[in-house]
Protein backbone atom coordinates (compact mmCIF):
# COMPACT_ATOMS: atom_id res chain seq x y z
CA UNK A 1 0.00 0.00 0.00
CA UNK A 2 1.23 3.47 -1.25
CA UNK A 3 1.81 5.43 1.71
CA UNK A 4 1.83 9.54 1.10
CA UNK A 5 3.64 12.39 2.61
CA UNK A 6 0.93 13.79 4.28
CA UNK A 7 -3.07 12.39 4.36
CA UNK A 8 -5.84 14.09 6.51
CA UNK A 9 -8.13 11.29 6.56
CA UNK A 10 -7.88 10.26 10.13
CA UNK A 11 -8.47 14.13 11.07
CA UNK A 12 -11.02 14.84 8.98
CA UNK A 13 -13.15 11.59 9.79
CA UNK A 14 -12.22 12.41 13.64
CA UNK A 15 -14.18 15.69 13.13
CA UNK A 16 -16.00 15.54 9.86
CA UNK A 17 -19.42 15.60 11.21
CA UNK A 18 -18.50 18.72 13.86
CA UNK A 19 -17.10 20.36 11.03
CA UNK A 20 -19.62 20.00 8.54
CA UNK A 21 -22.57 21.33 11.05
CA UNK A 22 -20.13 24.25 11.92
CA UNK A 23 -19.97 25.24 8.07
CA UNK A 24 -24.17 24.94 7.80
CA UNK A 25 -24.43 27.38 10.57
CA UNK A 26 -22.33 29.77 8.88
CA UNK A 27 -23.63 29.34 5.28
CA UNK A 28 -27.30 29.58 6.77
CA UNK A 29 -26.16 32.89 8.93
CA UNK A 30 -25.31 34.63 6.03
CA UNK A 31 -21.79 36.81 7.52
CA UNK A 32 -18.79 35.36 6.17
CA UNK A 33 -16.14 38.28 6.75
CA UNK A 34 -14.64 38.66 10.46
CA UNK A 35 -18.11 37.66 12.75
CA UNK A 36 -18.65 35.80 15.81
CA UNK A 37 -16.63 32.73 14.71
CA UNK A 38 -13.57 34.84 14.06
CA UNK A 39 -14.34 36.63 17.63
CA UNK A 40 -15.03 32.89 19.20
CA UNK A 41 -11.85 31.61 17.49
CA UNK A 42 -9.93 34.60 18.43
CA UNK A 43 -10.75 34.27 22.00
CA UNK A 44 -10.06 30.85 21.99
CA UNK A 45 -6.74 30.70 19.93
CA UNK A 46 -5.20 33.04 22.85
CA UNK A 47 -6.44 30.71 25.57
CA UNK A 48 -4.40 28.27 23.45
CA UNK A 49 -1.23 29.93 23.15
CA UNK A 50 -1.33 32.43 26.49
CA UNK A 51 -1.83 35.23 24.83
CA UNK A 52 -3.77 38.53 25.13
CA UNK A 53 -4.54 38.99 22.04
CA UNK A 54 -5.22 36.47 18.73
CA UNK A 55 -5.92 38.66 15.16
CA UNK A 56 -7.32 36.34 12.54
CA UNK A 57 -5.75 37.43 9.02
CA UNK A 58 -6.15 35.67 5.81
CA UNK A 59 -2.49 33.62 5.69
CA UNK A 60 0.76 33.43 7.62
CA UNK A 61 2.65 35.45 5.47
CA UNK A 62 0.10 38.41 5.78
CA UNK A 63 0.83 37.43 9.42
CA UNK A 64 4.52 38.30 9.58
CA UNK A 65 3.74 41.29 6.83
CA UNK A 66 1.17 42.66 8.92
CA UNK A 67 3.12 42.32 12.40
CA UNK A 68 6.38 44.31 11.07
CA UNK A 69 4.18 47.23 9.69
CA UNK A 70 2.90 47.85 13.08
CA UNK A 71 6.38 47.78 14.44
CA UNK A 72 6.90 50.30 11.74
CA UNK A 73 9.40 48.53 9.76
CA UNK A 74 10.48 50.88 7.12
CA UNK A 75 12.83 50.87 4.05
CA UNK A 76 16.31 50.61 4.62
CA UNK A 77 15.78 48.99 8.30
CA UNK A 78 17.61 45.12 8.83
CA UNK A 79 15.84 42.50 9.96
CA UNK A 80 17.35 38.95 10.88
CA UNK A 81 15.98 35.94 9.76
CA UNK A 82 17.20 32.69 9.32
CA UNK A 83 19.30 31.93 6.31
CA UNK A 84 17.46 28.28 6.60
CA UNK A 85 13.73 29.28 6.28
CA UNK A 86 10.41 28.94 3.93
CA UNK A 87 10.57 32.14 1.52
CA UNK A 88 7.44 33.99 3.70
CA UNK A 89 9.59 35.16 6.10
CA UNK A 90 11.85 37.10 3.94
CA UNK A 91 9.00 37.98 1.93
CA UNK A 92 7.40 40.10 4.93
CA UNK A 93 10.66 41.65 5.28
CA UNK A 94 11.35 42.49 1.67
CA UNK A 95 7.46 43.78 1.42
CA UNK A 96 8.35 46.87 3.35
CA UNK A 97 11.29 47.35 1.96
CA UNK A 98 13.86 46.63 4.51
CA UNK A 99 16.53 44.14 4.26
CA UNK A 100 16.51 40.12 5.44
CA UNK A 101 19.80 39.58 6.87
CA UNK A 102 20.42 35.63 7.20
CA UNK A 103 21.69 34.42 10.08
CA UNK A 104 23.34 30.80 9.99
CA UNK A 105 21.04 27.94 12.21
CA UNK A 106 22.64 25.55 14.67
CA UNK A 107 23.66 22.26 12.82
CA UNK A 108 22.24 19.81 15.01
CA UNK A 109 18.47 21.19 15.80
CA UNK A 110 18.05 23.53 12.27
CA UNK A 111 16.81 26.56 14.26
CA UNK A 112 18.80 30.06 14.29
CA UNK A 113 21.52 30.00 15.98
CA UNK A 114 21.72 32.66 18.82
CA UNK A 115 25.57 32.87 19.04
CA UNK A 116 25.64 34.03 15.81
CA UNK A 117 22.87 37.03 16.29
CA UNK A 118 25.56 39.76 18.03
CA UNK A 119 27.84 39.70 14.68
CA UNK A 120 24.72 39.94 12.40
CA UNK A 121 23.79 43.19 14.57
CA UNK A 122 24.41 46.56 12.86
CA UNK A 123 23.27 50.51 13.32
CA UNK A 124 20.24 49.71 11.15
CA UNK A 125 19.14 46.69 12.70
CA UNK A 126 15.60 46.60 13.79
CA UNK A 127 14.83 43.15 15.01
CA UNK A 128 14.98 39.35 14.90
CA UNK A 129 12.74 36.73 13.44
CA UNK A 130 12.94 33.25 14.80
CA UNK A 131 11.68 30.17 12.67
CA UNK A 132 10.41 27.38 14.85
CA UNK A 133 11.43 25.41 11.85
CA UNK A 134 10.02 21.97 11.23
CA UNK A 135 8.07 22.27 14.67
CA UNK A 136 10.74 22.77 16.99
CA UNK A 137 10.92 25.97 19.70
CA UNK A 138 14.19 28.14 19.38
CA UNK A 139 16.14 28.87 22.16
CA UNK A 140 14.32 31.64 22.71
CA UNK A 141 15.86 32.75 26.24
CA UNK A 142 19.10 33.37 24.69
CA UNK A 143 17.70 35.47 21.38
CA UNK A 144 15.36 37.24 24.24
CA UNK A 145 18.10 38.39 25.94
CA UNK A 146 20.30 39.29 23.29
CA UNK A 147 17.03 41.38 21.73
CA UNK A 148 16.79 43.15 24.85
CA UNK A 149 20.45 43.71 25.37
CA UNK A 150 20.42 45.66 21.48
CA UNK A 151 16.57 47.12 21.63
CA UNK A 152 15.79 44.86 19.00
CA UNK A 153 12.35 43.75 18.92
CA UNK A 154 11.63 40.10 17.96
CA UNK A 155 8.68 38.56 15.77
CA UNK A 156 8.14 35.07 15.68
CA UNK A 157 7.49 32.79 12.94
CA UNK A 158 5.25 30.17 14.88
CA UNK A 159 4.22 28.89 10.90
CA UNK A 160 4.91 25.40 11.95
CA UNK A 161 5.22 24.98 16.13
CA UNK A 162 1.77 25.36 17.07
CA UNK A 163 2.01 24.29 20.92
CA UNK A 164 5.32 24.05 21.07
CA UNK A 165 7.70 25.29 24.31
CA UNK A 166 10.84 26.91 24.97
CA UNK A 167 11.26 26.24 29.24
CA UNK A 168 7.67 26.01 29.24
CA UNK A 169 6.74 29.40 27.99
CA UNK A 170 4.41 28.66 24.08
CA UNK A 171 5.82 29.88 21.14
CA UNK A 172 4.20 32.79 19.67
CA UNK A 173 4.42 34.65 23.34
CA UNK A 174 8.41 35.21 23.29
CA UNK A 175 7.74 37.95 20.49
CA UNK A 176 6.43 41.45 20.78
CA UNK A 177 3.97 40.18 17.69
CA UNK A 178 3.83 37.16 16.26
CA UNK A 179 2.70 35.63 12.92
CA UNK A 180 1.17 31.80 12.33
CA UNK A 181 -0.51 29.72 9.43
CA UNK A 182 -3.30 27.61 9.45
CA UNK A 183 -2.45 26.51 5.68
CA UNK A 184 -4.40 23.21 5.73
CA UNK A 185 -1.13 21.13 5.85
CA UNK A 186 -0.14 23.06 9.20
CA UNK A 187 -0.17 21.15 12.36
CA UNK A 188 -3.58 23.66 12.96
CA UNK A 189 -4.70 23.92 9.35
CA UNK A 190 -8.00 25.34 7.82
CA UNK A 191 -9.83 24.59 4.35
CA UNK A 192 -8.22 27.35 2.68
CA UNK A 193 -6.04 29.85 3.40
CA UNK A 194 -5.90 31.28 7.25
CA UNK A 195 -3.56 33.20 9.51
CA UNK A 196 -3.00 34.66 12.80
CA UNK A 197 -1.04 37.23 14.28
CA UNK A 198 -0.46 36.90 18.55
CA UNK A 199 0.67 39.58 21.07
CA UNK A 200 0.37 40.69 24.43
CA UNK A 201 0.19 44.10 23.40
CA UNK A 202 -2.99 46.48 23.20
CA UNK A 203 -1.75 49.16 21.11
CA UNK A 204 0.42 46.07 19.04
CA UNK A 205 -2.91 44.17 18.40
CA UNK A 206 -5.29 47.41 17.74
CA UNK A 207 -2.56 48.23 14.70
CA UNK A 208 -3.23 44.92 13.61
CA UNK A 209 -6.94 44.81 13.80
CA UNK A 210 -6.98 48.14 11.96
CA UNK A 211 -4.48 47.21 9.06
CA UNK A 212 -5.92 44.08 8.31
CA UNK A 213 -9.25 45.55 7.81
CA UNK A 214 -8.22 48.38 5.19
CA UNK A 215 -6.56 50.60 8.04
CA UNK A 216 -10.18 51.77 9.12
CA UNK A 217 -11.83 50.48 12.48
CA UNK A 218 -15.15 52.74 12.09
CA UNK A 219 -16.56 51.59 8.67
CA UNK A 220 -15.64 54.09 5.77
CA UNK A 221 -13.44 56.06 7.99
CA UNK A 222 -9.79 55.06 7.21
CA UNK A 223 -6.81 55.91 9.49
CA UNK A 224 -3.68 54.61 7.66
CA UNK A 225 -3.29 52.71 4.00
CA UNK A 226 -4.37 49.22 5.47
CA UNK A 227 -4.69 46.12 3.79
CA UNK A 228 -7.60 43.44 3.25
CA UNK A 229 -6.56 40.39 4.90
CA UNK A 230 -9.16 39.40 7.11
CA UNK A 231 -10.04 35.83 8.53
CA UNK A 232 -13.16 34.79 7.01
CA UNK A 233 -15.81 32.68 9.28
CA UNK A 234 -16.03 29.36 7.52
CA UNK A 235 -12.39 29.00 8.46
CA UNK A 236 -12.73 30.41 11.96
CA UNK A 237 -15.33 27.84 12.28
CA UNK A 238 -13.73 25.12 11.16
CA UNK A 239 -10.45 26.30 12.83
CA UNK A 240 -12.68 26.14 15.87
CA UNK A 241 -13.16 22.88 15.80
CA UNK A 242 -9.98 21.45 15.02
CA UNK A 243 -8.41 23.57 17.70
CA UNK A 244 -9.93 21.49 20.16
CA UNK A 245 -8.45 18.28 18.94
CA UNK A 246 -4.94 19.89 18.74
CA UNK A 247 -3.12 18.79 21.38
CA UNK A 248 -4.41 15.07 20.71
CA UNK A 249 -3.04 15.95 17.46
CA UNK A 250 0.34 16.82 18.35
CA UNK A 251 0.88 13.64 21.04
CA UNK A 252 0.07 11.54 17.81
CA UNK A 253 3.00 13.83 15.62
CA UNK A 254 4.73 13.02 18.59
CA UNK A 255 4.41 9.27 19.18
CA UNK A 256 5.17 8.69 14.97
CA UNK A 257 8.01 10.83 15.88
CA UNK A 258 9.51 8.07 19.00
CA UNK A 259 8.61 5.39 16.09
CA UNK A 260 11.08 6.87 13.65
CA UNK A 261 13.89 7.15 16.42
CA UNK A 262 13.67 3.80 17.31
CA UNK A 263 13.39 2.16 13.83
CA UNK A 264 15.77 4.57 12.73
CA UNK A 265 18.34 5.39 15.08
CA UNK A 266 21.28 2.61 14.39
CA UNK A 267 20.73 3.26 10.32
CA UNK A 268 24.14 4.28 9.47
CA UNK A 269 24.99 7.98 7.33
CA UNK A 270 21.33 9.33 8.73
CA UNK A 271 20.91 12.07 10.55
CA UNK A 272 17.64 12.25 12.91
CA UNK A 273 16.04 15.31 14.09
CA UNK A 274 17.30 16.14 17.63
CA UNK A 275 15.68 18.37 20.06
CA UNK A 276 17.63 21.09 21.86
CA UNK A 277 17.76 21.01 25.82
CA UNK A 278 14.62 23.08 27.06
CA UNK A 279 12.67 23.14 23.61
CA UNK A 280 9.58 20.86 22.98
CA UNK A 281 9.22 19.66 18.87
CA UNK A 282 5.64 19.46 17.83
CA UNK A 283 7.24 18.02 14.64
CA UNK A 284 5.15 19.77 11.97
CA UNK A 285 7.94 17.96 9.69
CA UNK A 286 10.38 14.99 10.68
CA UNK A 287 13.03 15.89 8.33
CA UNK A 288 15.99 13.29 8.10
CA UNK A 289 19.33 14.02 6.56
CA UNK A 290 21.71 11.97 4.42
CA UNK A 291 24.56 12.82 1.60
CA UNK A 292 22.84 10.40 -0.76
CA UNK A 293 19.29 12.27 0.10
CA UNK A 294 18.50 12.53 -3.91
CA UNK A 295 18.81 8.77 -4.60
CA UNK A 296 17.25 7.77 -1.27
CA UNK A 297 14.37 10.49 -2.29
CA UNK A 298 14.06 8.20 -5.74
CA UNK A 299 14.08 4.72 -4.07
CA UNK A 300 11.19 6.18 -1.45
CA UNK A 301 9.44 7.45 -4.61
CA UNK A 302 9.80 3.57 -6.14
CA UNK A 303 8.43 2.04 -3.35
CA UNK A 304 5.24 4.17 -3.13
CA UNK A 305 6.37 6.05 -0.21
CA UNK A 306 5.65 9.77 -0.32
CA UNK A 307 8.78 12.58 0.65
CA UNK A 308 8.96 16.21 0.40
CA UNK A 309 12.14 17.92 0.79
CA UNK A 310 12.39 21.35 3.11
CA UNK A 311 13.66 23.21 1.34
CA UNK A 312 15.71 22.41 -1.94
CA UNK A 313 16.47 26.17 -2.68
CA UNK A 314 17.31 28.54 0.08
CA UNK A 315 16.00 31.69 0.02
CA UNK A 316 19.57 33.59 -0.78
CA UNK A 317 20.07 31.22 -3.84
CA UNK A 318 16.33 32.46 -5.45
CA UNK A 319 16.27 34.33 -8.23
CA UNK A 320 14.10 36.83 -6.34
CA UNK A 321 16.47 37.04 -4.07
CA UNK A 322 19.28 37.54 -6.83
CA UNK A 323 19.65 41.39 -6.36
CA UNK A 324 21.49 40.46 -2.58
CA UNK A 325 24.14 38.66 -4.90
CA UNK A 326 25.00 36.23 -1.75
CA UNK A 327 27.69 34.16 -3.68
CA UNK A 328 27.20 30.28 -4.05
CA UNK A 329 28.98 29.04 -0.53
CA UNK A 330 27.70 32.35 1.34
CA UNK A 331 25.41 30.46 4.09
CA UNK A 332 27.16 27.22 3.92
CA UNK A 333 25.19 25.60 6.65
CA UNK A 334 21.88 26.59 4.75
CA UNK A 335 23.69 25.49 1.42
CA UNK A 336 24.29 21.76 3.00
CA UNK A 337 20.75 21.56 4.53
CA UNK A 338 19.31 22.48 1.14
CA UNK A 339 21.40 19.30 -0.20
CA UNK A 340 20.94 16.52 2.38
CA UNK A 341 17.02 16.66 3.89
CA UNK A 342 14.24 14.80 3.49
CA UNK A 343 11.19 15.21 5.23
CA UNK A 344 9.42 11.61 5.91
CA UNK A 345 5.76 10.69 5.97
CA UNK A 346 4.29 12.57 9.31
CA UNK A 347 0.61 13.02 9.92
CA UNK A 348 -1.19 12.51 12.96
CA UNK A 349 -2.97 9.24 12.35
CA UNK A 350 -0.12 7.48 10.37
CA UNK A 351 0.43 3.64 11.95
CA UNK A 352 3.21 2.55 13.55
CA UNK A 353 3.09 -0.85 11.12
CA UNK A 354 3.72 2.32 8.41
CA UNK A 355 6.09 4.24 9.94
CA UNK A 356 7.90 0.59 10.15
CA UNK A 357 7.84 0.14 6.59
CA UNK A 358 9.38 3.56 5.44
CA UNK A 359 12.28 2.97 8.33
CA UNK A 360 12.55 -0.60 6.47
CA UNK A 361 12.62 1.15 3.22
CA UNK A 362 14.91 3.80 3.93
CA UNK A 363 17.44 1.16 5.66
CA UNK A 364 17.43 -1.18 3.04
CA UNK A 365 18.46 1.47 0.53
CA UNK A 366 21.04 3.20 2.92
CA UNK A 367 22.86 0.05 4.30
CA UNK A 368 22.95 -1.42 0.93
C1 LIG B 1 3.61 28.08 5.90
C2 LIG B 1 4.65 29.03 6.38
C3 LIG B 1 4.48 30.43 6.27
C4 LIG B 1 3.39 31.10 5.49
O1 LIG B 1 2.11 30.70 5.73
P1 LIG B 1 0.99 30.85 4.59
O2 LIG B 1 -0.28 30.66 5.36
O3 LIG B 1 1.23 29.80 3.57
O4 LIG B 1 1.08 32.23 4.03
C5 LIG B 1 5.44 31.25 6.83
N1 LIG B 1 6.53 30.75 7.43
C6 LIG B 1 6.74 29.41 7.53
C7 LIG B 1 7.98 28.93 8.22
C8 LIG B 1 5.82 28.51 6.99
O5 LIG B 1 6.06 27.21 7.08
Amino acid sequence: MAIPFLSLNSQHTAVRSEVLSAIAEVYDKQWYVLGEQVEAFEREYSIFNHTNYTIGVANGLDALHLSLAALGVQAGDEVIVPSNTYIATWLAVSYLGAVPVPVEPDPLTYNLDPTRLEAAITARTKGIMPVHLYGQACEMSLIMEVARKHGLWVVEDNAQAQGASFNGQLTGSFGQVNGTSFYPGKNLGAIGDAGAVTTNGDLLAAKIRTLRNYGSQQKYYNEVIGYNSRLDELQAAVLRVKLRQLPEWTAQRQQVAAYYHQYLSAVEGLSLPKVADGATHVYHLYVVRTARRDALQQHLTQANIGTLIHYPVPPHRQQAYAHLHAPSGAYPLAEELAATSLSLPMWPGITEAQVIEVATAVRNFLQA
